[in-house]
């Protein structure tokens, strides 16, 4: 951690003394921890996902949905040894899984806790697609799901929206190894225990880019992998470049060309759910 390289923006900083583009410090910062029932049915299943959401991210989304943490990091810190106490919190909560949600800039001390205490559930890394594939290569006996984003096929886009105009090629590589490590096995209750799930959230006005993350997928992993499209984008309030949810065109098109590519593992989203439930309540200070 003295000089900081866990994600592709590669700051080169010591994050005891020095913050690097995810403004985060070393010690990690957790907002929420609770059972979760908004993820991909065999994610949440009927118990829910053990959710712990980390404060701050690698990216810039301007859209971003938890925008109150990311943007600026807030919550209790956490040494290893706590988070490995909240693993076993949840999994006695009965949880389906530990979902880490936005861990990338913490991986090092995820897998010091694992180290601690691996939980009998599944572990999920549920990350913004925006990783090293070093990284998660290092990842490989620590982590059973992955649940990348993939959210832009556009560098343009990417700069323009993320700050991150190589996203396209960062995430590309970053699936491709989580895709060689895990291939998909449910139980049988239908939950997943291993795997992935690509997930996609449209944007509203950018049907092109939403195309081209397709495109991109069946080229680089062919058409047998796990979708999620997800239609639940709300705009943010200090967000005028995306005012809108998304039309019910711009949805259909995008689940009706993943089909006409041959993608039949998908999972969809009602319109409606484009609404606060999917935006888990943060302990901020406004
Ligand atoms: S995790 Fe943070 S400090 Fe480290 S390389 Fe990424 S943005 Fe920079």
């Amino acid at each position: 951690m003295s000089k900081c390289v866990l994600c592709p923006n590669m700051c080169r900083v010591d994050r005891d003394t020095a913050k690097g583009l995810c403004l985060s410090p070393s010690q990690m910062i957790i907002n929420r921890a609770a059972l979760h029932f908004y993820e991909e049915p065999p994610i949440s299943g009927a118990r829910g996902s053990g959710a712990i959401f980390f404060g701050g991210c690698t990216m810039k989304c301007i859209y971003c949905q938890n925008y109150l943490i990311s943007r600026y990091p807030q919550g209790k810190t956490y040494s290893p040894l706590q988070l490995a106490e909240l693993f076993r919190k949840l999994e006695d909560e009965g949880a389906h899984n530990i979902n880490l949600v936005t861990p990338t800039h913490y991986s090092d001390k995820i897998k010091q806790a694992l180290n601690l205490y691996r939980p009998r559930i599944p572990i999920v890394y549920n990350t913004s697609g925006y990783e090293r594939k070093e990284i998660i290569r290092s990842l490989k006996d620590y982590v059973d799901i992955y649940l990348p984003d993939f959210k832009y096929s556009c560098k343009a886009l990417a700069e323009e929206l993320s700050g991150r105009p190589d996203y396209p090629d960062c995430a590309t590589e970053a699936i491709a190894e989580m895709l060689a490590q895990k291939s998909n096995r449910y139980d049988a209750e239908g939950i997943l225990q291993e795997g992935a799930i690509i997930r996609h959230l449209v944007l509203p006005q950018e049907l092109d880019n939403s195309l081209g993350v397709l495109e991109l997928i069946k080229q680089n992993f062919g058409n047998g992998v796990t979708l999620s499209l997800m239609s639940q984008f709300t705009p943010v309030p200090h967000c005028n470049r995306l005012p809108r949810t998304l039309k019910p065109i711009e949805y259909k098109a995008v689940v009706a060309r993943a089909q006409s590519l041959g993608f039949s593992d998908i999972f969809t989203q009602e319109l409606t759910s484009a609404k606060p439930e999917y935006t888990p309540s943060f302990d901020v200070c406004k």
